[in-house]
């Protein structure tokens, strides 16, 4: 088999691309009064969590600096460290499988999955497996696929698509869940009310027997630590725990990106997440696992390392930096456009600012060309990036590779012609015709903003009065 590197995430598979562009998307969301109102309960309710608890030590911005740093040395040598990394899996008992993109991702986990002879996986939230389209491709061949972590059972059994990295049904609130749950678990008490912790209760019975009684589990990694081999899942409520002890097999699909050189780096990361992620001081589980250990957890162990157009965004010198997310949303949570939109709005499973620069990359800029436009450039994001993304330079890098319309084209280049020409700039000022000849072809810029009148007098001629 040939593995060619370097391509985008091909077409027709997984969730990257929407059905339409962000602007047309996004003006429907707008109109979803309810979904504005949890949106901007639950960030506002994020945002202020993490802040204290950020706010509680006086290196954080030491600590963003070395998660950066850690980010950059990595990506400058992910072939070894992944090489590593497997290596360290291989020589613990675990086999490791290296996936070109969505479709031989998609394959492998089926394949495995079918041989154990399994119906069915449970599985952790993680963004990759949501990345290439997982659960499709499982329930394509007639494996049914069951989603542990509570947000993303919400997600499933509404037949719904999360709409934020962490908090996946932040679009729903408790009297839609109450609705869905009684829709759609099998067995659920028909006099379910939606009390946050009845509905906690109803999905955590629903959940213990599917645990007990299912011997394959699919994960996601947060980390990869290259040194030893070891893979790293953290999250809140246990399941994910539940997950990686219980079943007899477990595959994980992990981002290529997503490895580490040293167990002693975990230790920024492990600080960073929690605080900008969930405002929590530390993650309440954090589960690591190296390969198979004779009698204790589950003793057939594959890795999966997903490339899906990662190395198409390391080859871009600005936009790779990309790759340094570690899926904490906090830029989610501080960004306007998202607070208003919602995560739907992308055609992603990679919503609001990060998945404005990192969808478009991963598909290719014109699969998504109008991602990047989605944002104010305001740079609450980078503020916000416990690794110091810069959003906001990655956005306007992404803006210039996007194909821009042929009218655009046109009027920038007179535009430039005209200033290039001081005297035919000038004739144009006097003519104070510049800015309305400007006016047919910034149609979108004036369907939401006011084209300013030019001034009375120009400064050329207030200069040449002096
Ligand atoms: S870009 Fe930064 S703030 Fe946004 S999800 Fe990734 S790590 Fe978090």
């Amino acid at each position: 088999m040939t593995t060619f590197l370097g391509m985008p995430a091909p077409r027709g598979v997984g969730h990257l691309r929407g059905d339409e562009p962000f602007p047309a998307a996004a003006h429907k969301a707008l109109a979803n009064d309810q979904l504005r109102r949890n949106l901007r309960h639950a960030t506002t309710t994020i945002r202020e969590k993490s802040g204290k608890v950020i706010a509680e030590l006086p290196d954080w911005q030491e600590l963003r600096a070395a998660g950066s740093a850690i980010k950059t040395d990595t990506m400058a040598r992910l072939p070894e460290l992944l090489e590593q990394l497997e290596s360290g899996v291989v020589a613990a008992g675990g086999v490791v499988h290296w996936a070109a993109d969505a479709n031989e991702a998609n394959q492998i986990v089926t394949d495995l999955v079918a041989a154990t002879g399994s119906p069915r996986v449970i599985k952790i939230k993680s963004m990759a497996t949501q990345e290439i389209g997982l659960n499709e491709a499982l329930e394509a061949a007639g494996i049914q696929p069951v989603e542990t972590d509570l947000a993303e059972l919400i997600v499933q059994l509404g037949n719904d698509q999360p709409s934020h990295i962490l908090v996946p049904a932040i679009h729903r609130n408790r009297t839609e869940i109450r609705d869905i749950f009684l829709r759609e678990m099998p067995g659920v008490d028909p006099g379910l009310t939606d009390d946050p912790a009845v509905l906690a209760a109803a999905a955590r019975r629903y959940l213990r027997e599917t645990f007990l009684s299912t011997t394959v589990a699919v994960s996601g990694a947060n980390f990869g630590i290259a040194e030893t081999g070891t893979l790293a899942v953290v999250e809140s409520e246990g399941n994910g725990r539940m997950c990686l002890t219980l079943p007899d097999t477990l595959i994980t699909v992990m981002g290529i990106e997503k490895v580490l050189p040293t167990w002693r780096d975990l230790e920024v990361f492990l600080q960073l997440l929690p605080r900008a992620s969930t405002g929590e001081r530390m993650n309440p589980y954090t589960s690591m696992w190296t390969g198979v250990t004779p009698g204790d957890g589950p003793q057939n162990f594959h890795l999966v390392l997903l490339d899906n157009g990662r190395t198409n965004v390391l080859a871009d010198e600005v936009g790779r930096s990309a790759l340094h997310c570690i899926r904490c949303s906090a830029c989610l949570n501080v960004c306007p456009v998202y607070e208003r939109t919602g995560g739907h709005a992308y055609g992603s499973v990679y919503p609001g600012p990060i998945g404005a620069v990192l969808s478009p990359q991963l598909t290719g800029v014109e699969d998504n060309a109008s991602l990047p436009y989605a944002s104010s450039l305001c740079g609450a994001c980078f503020d916000a990036c416990p690794v110091r993304i810069d959003i906001p330079e990655i956005l306007v890098h992404l803006r210039n590779q996007a194909p821009h319309p042929r009218t655009e084209r046109a009027a920038m280049r007179a535009a430039s012609y005209t200033m290039d020409h001081p005297r035919l700039y000038e004739a144009a000022q006097h003519a104070a015709k510049l800015a309305r000849l400007g006016g047919p072809f910034v149609k979108g810029w004036t369907a939401a903003r006011d084209l300013p009148a030019p001034p009375p007098e120009s400064f050329r001629d207030w200069w040449a009065k002096r």
